[in-house]
């Protein structure tokens, strides 16, 4: 079924009888091309990916719990390509480049708004290194502008100018940056995938693989045995518990974030600010809530849920630049698991088992990564080769100490 503007009006006149479900429920196959572990995201764009570019449609995507119920519904919702090294840049911008046109690709409102982002600059030092970012990022063919005291105060003259402990010098902003409705990222790529075949199978937990002479047939699941030609995990803060079932141990351990929404108020806040001398984040949403976050919970876990310390640093860092924030009330908070590889960049490769794929090592980056993602890992699926713009982000990569330490305002493994 198309949406449209058409199928809303003929739809409202009679009775909002035609709307068919979003996708199917169907029973897991014997046997699949590819099973892909894990419907968050990364995994349902794979799927929408290796059917759409790749014509492969014997696909499904066996997810434990619910679409969109794992990161891709828990994050705060930023997109953006502002990152500086080369392993990075591209392929951050080739995402942005996706989001840019995924509404026409889905035929799904996913709510993209290039609202921009603003990173804010408090020292000398940093203007250095936000200027050079951002020539970076121009060099890569994505779009960096330097913004003066003179122009913040225009452009967002609530923040603390007066008296604040790390006094606002400059910004480095991003305009074709931005937030995107995460749940409706999930819903979106699930959509198209089941239209063109993929089986999208919920409530089916994989609980081991089946490895034989090296070579993984298949998945051990909650709903029986289910065989693939390739099997790709994609199962982000699960990643270090998943792989382990093969007997592989990543340089990857996973940490909880926590995202925070405050009451609805009125439009105040025109895109994505960042604190530059702390960790910090916020945007408004739509309906009117601030939402923000900071950094992650400081211990290993995989509980999706955070505590207290954080809350108040994310707080801290809220008040520091906008006090006013401390006059509104939080009304929700959770969190995530994160993936965080050891140099702060993700993998997308094949295992040293035949047939065994993995994709993971997001942490806090991977929500605005997810179009690219799933583009080059069906990429590397369909024709066994890396994507050139992910071909970085190989597991060699720490053996042979080519690492992509990138903090890129988000993770950083030497900290935690
Ligand atoms: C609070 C928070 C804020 C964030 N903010 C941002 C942001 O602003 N911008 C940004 O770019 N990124 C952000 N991120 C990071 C981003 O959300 C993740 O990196 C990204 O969503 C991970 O990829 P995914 O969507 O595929 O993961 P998920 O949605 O977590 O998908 C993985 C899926 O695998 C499933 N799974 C796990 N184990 C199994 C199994 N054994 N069998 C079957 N299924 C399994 C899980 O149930 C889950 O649904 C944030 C994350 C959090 C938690």
């Amino acid at each position: 079924m198309r949406y449209s503007g058409f199928r809303v009006i003929k739809e409202a006149l009679t009775g909002h009888k035609g709307w068919q479900p979003a996708w199917r429920e169907p029973e897991p196959k014997a046997q699949y091309d590819i099973v892909i572990i894990g419907g968050g995201g990364h995994g349902l764009a794979t799927a929408h990916y290796l059917a759409k570019v790749h014509g492969i449609r014997n696909v499904a995507v066996i997810e434990k719990g619910w679409i969109g119920g794992g990161n891709v519904g828990r994050n705060t919702t930023i997109i953006r390509s502002n990152y500086l090294l080369d392993g990075n840049e591209p392929f951050y911008e080739m995402s942005l480049k996706l989001w840019e046109g995924l509404e026409q690709d889905l035929n799904y409102n996913a709510m993209v708004s290039q609202r921009g982002i603003m990173n804010l600059i408090h020292t000398d030092a940093q203007r250095d290194a936000f200027v050079r970012r951002g020539n970076a990022m121009i060099l890569n063919g994505a779009d960096a502008e330097y913004l003066d005291l003179a122009q913040i105060k225009k452009e967002y003259p609530f923040l603390n100018f007066d008296d604040a402990r790390f006094p606002i010098k400059g910004g480095l902003a991003q305009r074709r940056g931005g937030t995107v409705r995460h749940d409706a990222v999930a819903w979106g790529y699930a959509r198209s995938a089941d239209s063109h075949g993929v089986d999208i199978i919920q409530n089916c937990e994989v609980t081991g693989f089946r490895i034989e002479n090296g070579t993984c047939l298949g998945v051990e699941t909650s709903r029986g045995f289910i065989g693939a030609g390739k099997v790709a995990s994609c199962v982000a803060g699960s990643s270090g518990h998943l792989m382990a079932k093969a007997g592989m141990r990543l340089p990857i351990e996973s940490h909880v974030l926590q995202a925070f929404v405050s009451e609805g108020l009125k439009p105040l806040i025109p895109g994505v600010i960042t604190f530059g001398a702390g960790h910090f984040y916020v945007s408004q949403s739509d309906k009117g809530g601030l939402v923000f976050g900071g950094d992650i919970d400081g211990y290993n876990s995989y509980a999706q849920r955070g505590n207290l310390p954080v809350l108040e640093d994310v707080c801290e860092g809220g008040m520091a630049i906008m006090p006013m924030i401390g006059r509104a009330r939080v009304l929700r908070m959770w969190g995530g698991i994160m993936d965080m590889s050891m140099d702060g960049s993700p993998i997308i490769d094949r295992t040293h088992i035949d047939g065994l794929y993995f994709n993971g090592g997001w942490c806090y980056g991977g929500f605005k990564a997810t179009p690219a993602s799933g583009f080059t890992y069906a990429h590397l699926l369909a024709r066994d080769v890396p994507h050139p713009t992910a071909a970085a982000y190989r597991f060699d990569r720490f053996a042979k100490g080519r690492m992509i330490d990138e903090k890129g305002m988000g993770n950083q493994p030497n900290l935690h």
